[in-house]
């Protein structure tokens, strides 16, 4: 049997940092990965671009049932050091608006290779096509069993992530293995992810972007906002800020709640302000049909859609002939067009899993579990999510450096 002191099972963002800090910090580290590959996920990251951080950390940025967790996290190790971290990799980065941290050549398959050399570099070995099942803990030592060979150590870091991205390897076996060690599993639900409408205009509309404010409504209560591009699908609603608005309406759907997306696509006007608009095109433009009076202001595939719902049937009459209610109806369709929601797309279309490991159990300086002395945790698998910006990767790596470096600390 291999001997090490300290295990790291997956190896996504978060295990190969925590196995990269555990080997600096002098440990002999292995990492054990499902799949024939390390790093999968990470390539896919920022469509190909990953974006690896974010300079705007905060902690309404993150989601978890502890909400002073994250941050103390990633003020251990923050972006600074995570920047400095890359950059003795090889890793020049740029900053680009909202804060989003991407490597210089945008290439994620560079951030994957400066890993994976490092990695060499350390002599951390990795077994492929390994997926740990069970995890036996007996007189202070951990034996972690693959289908192939059973490997030893003091300390075990779990680093499988959550169920975001199935097909990049994650599948929740790491909260089966967390279960089996006595830990809270926090329901995991896809976050960062698509919702689904089905409305008669989904068709018409695919591929339309509008910049604007999305807000969940659920049974006429507005829970959150959102800001940014909101494209619509055949299936329903996606883009940055419908993606920020996913993860809770898990919730609400849940507890049987009829929920909406209420969207603003002019969000700088009030609605005062928008009947004036409509009205000032009015008066200059008296000749031009209904459907025409609105080219210019929305994306013109949007139009019909907004004179169908405000009651308009006939779009070839002047404009000239709509009456102040239609106008109204219009004004009010534009600054708030509830679209009916059912829930979200599946795993496989999920950014990130919201729930997971509870981490009231896990230490907020070590990441030690409470109730397994040796146990780590790193990344996803814990119950913190991120919105979109390169805040879960920076999860991953804060997360991931600091398990590393106690896992390896205390193992001396
Ligand atoms: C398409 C996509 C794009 C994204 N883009 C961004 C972005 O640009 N910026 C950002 O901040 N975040 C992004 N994210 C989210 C971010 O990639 C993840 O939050 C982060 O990679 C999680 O890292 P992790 O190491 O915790 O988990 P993962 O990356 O999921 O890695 C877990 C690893 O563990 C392995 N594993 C699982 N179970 C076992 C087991 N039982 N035994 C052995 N191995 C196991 C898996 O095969 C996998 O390799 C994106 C996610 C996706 C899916």
């Amino acid at each position: 049997m291999s001997v090490y002191d300290v295990i790291v099972i997956g190896g996504g963002a978060s295990g190969l940092i925590s196995a990269i800090s555990a080997a600096r910090h002098g440990a002999k580290v292995v990492i054990i990965e499902k799949t024939d590959r390390i790093g999968r996920k990470l390539l896919a990251t920022g469509n190909g671009r990953c974006n690896m951080s974010n300079t705007n950390i905060a902690d309404y940025k993150y989601n978890s049932d502890n909400s002073n967790f994250p941050l103390n996290i990633l003020m251990h190790f923050n972006v600074d050091d995570t920047l400095g971290f890359f950059n003795e990799l090889g890793i020049l980065h740029r900053i680009e608006s909202e804060g989003r941290v991407y490597p210089f050549s945008e290439q994620a398959a560079a951030v994957l290779d400066v890993l994976l050399m490092e990695v060499n570099r350390l002599n951390i070995d990795i077994l492929y096509d390994s997926p740990v099942k069970n995890i036996d803990k007996k007189n202070n030592i951990f034996y972690v069993n693959t289908p192939t060979k059973t490997v030893s150590s003091q300390k075990v870091i779990i680093a499988c992530g959550g169920m975001a991205g199935h097909q990049y390897g994650a599948d929740g076996s790491g909260y089966i293995i967390a279960q089996k060690f006595g830990h809270r599993i926090i329901t995991p639900n896809p976050a960062l992810v698509q919702i689904l409408s089905n409305q008669w205009y989904n068709k018409r509309l695919k591929g339309v972007r509008v910049k604007g404010q999305a807000s969940l409504v659920c049974d006429g209560e507005k829970v959150k906002n959102a800001k940014g591009e909101i494209q619509f699908n055949e299936d329903g609603i996606s883009g940055i800020c419908i993606f920020d608005l996913s993860r809770d309406l898990h919730e609400y759907i849940n507890c049987g709640k009829k929920c909406f997306i209420n969207i603003d696509m002019l969000p700088d006007y009030t609605y005062e302000d928008v009947i004036d608009i409509l009205e000032a095109r009015l008066t200059h433009s008296p000749n031009k049909t209904i459907e025409e009076f609105l080219i210019g202001l929305i994306n013109k595939k949007l139009i019909s859609v907004i004179l169908k719902l405000s009651g308009i049937k006939d779009m070839t009459l002047k404009a000239s002939r709509l009456s102040q209610a239609s106008l109204a109806e219009i004004a009010k369709l534009l600054k708030g067009w509830e679209i009916p929601v059912s829930g979200t797309r599946s795993w496989e279309h999920a950014q990130v899993t919201a729930g997971g490991v509870d981490t009231r159990e896990i230490d907020e300086e070590t990441l030690e579990s409470r109730k397994i002395s040796g146990l780590y945790f790193a990344g996803e698998i814990m119950d913190v999510d991120g919105i979109c910006g390169g805040y879960n990767l920076q999860w991953a790596w804060s997360s991931g450096y600091i398990a590393g470096k106690n896992a390896a600390n205390s193992s001396k």
